[in-house]
């Protein structure tokens, strides 16, 4: 898509503000990781030529981001109060666990047991249909902070009916890929909280649409994570610092996902479970271009 569509929209084009890189971008239907990924760097690029931070150039207030992990369907419950120990221990604010049916109710019993207090959440990653309503009802006993896409993947219809029963707040993903998702969903209480992702709703212009949407109406958001690298972590940092992010997000340290990031310094998260933003101008991390170079399998170069 970026090859064959969008660079040659924006090869030899100059902007005021990188708000206008997304209008260029309008007519294309879909394809929004190809979007966020031309127009995050558009952002970056105009905090660098301004000298202030990216953060600021997005309306960002916050200094610190409060962190949280997501844990994935383990081989033993065992396995999983391990795994929760370890985050728990580094830090991390809030554990968001992956549930599936046969990997639920037990599941969160024998965690709530060893972690009375903890803010939990859990991803159910479309897993249910409403046939299961009577378990998704249970759930409600584990005090979590929110289920997250219990039903279809593009669903808001069902998912309204389900909000409608039970008391645990529903966080819609998948289906938000766009302000106007956003607002049909919270329009039908379909769901009470936002996962957020850049690259899901086509870059920061989006985001910050449906950010302020959600913050006028009071519907917290959050940034979840698509395993970004560094580059895409530092744009998601930047974007958790917006007003409305007041619940810890699915931004990690670099180290919980690659030996080895591909931007300088690494991600790193404190003992209180918080990233710093960096004060500097752009996302305030550097990319690794030796690196990047070495572990390149292919290359196009675009000029004008
Ligand atoms: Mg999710």
């Amino acid at each position: 898509m970026i090859k064959e569509t969008l660079a040659s929209i924006i090869i030899g084009r100059n902007w005021a503000a990188p708000s206008e890189v997304s209008q260029w971008f309008q007519p294309i239907r879909g394809h929004q990781m190809a979007r966020a990924a031309i127009e995050n760097a558009c952002w970056d690029l105009t905090a660098r030529v301004r000298n202030i931070p990216l953060y600021k150039l997005l309306g960002g207030t916050l200094k610190k981001i409060p962190c949280g992990v997501s844990i994935g369907i383990q081989d033993s419950p065992e396995q999983l109060l391990e795994k929760i120990k370890t985050e728990v221990d580094a830090g991390y604010r809030r554990i968001k666990i992956k549930i599936k049916p046969g990997w639920d109710y037990d599941i969160l019993r024998l965690v709530r047991r060893h972690y009375p207090d903890i803010q939990l959440s859990v991803d159910a990653n479309s897993a249910y249909t409403l046939a299961d309503i009577d378990l998704l009802k249970c759930l409600d006993e584990f005090n979590l902070l929110m289920i997250e896409q219990p039903l279809s993947y593009d669903d808001i219809i069902d998912h309204s009916e389900l909000q409608k029963q039970i008391k645990t707040a529903i966080c819609l993903d998948e289906p938000i890929t766009s302000l106007d998702k956003a607002r049909k969903a919270i329009k039908m209480k379909s769901c009470l909280i936002i996962n957020l992702k850049l690259g899901r709703v086509g870059g920061f212009s989006e985001a910050i649409k449906i950010h302020d949407y959600c913050y006028e109406r009071n519907v917290p958001v959050w940034c979840g994570g698509m395993l970004e690298a560094g580059i895409g972590r530092s744009h998601n940092i930047a974007m958790s610092t917006l007003p409305g992010f007041r619940i810890p997000g699915d931004v990690s340290a670099s180290k919980r996902y690659y030996k080895e990031d591909i931007i300088e310094p690494p991600v790193t998260v404190n003992e209180e479970g918080f990233i710093n933003v960096p004060q500097v101008s752009g996302t305030g991390y550097e990319p690794r271009e030796d690196y990047i170079e070495r572990i390149t399998v292919r290359k196009e170069v675009f000029s004008v």
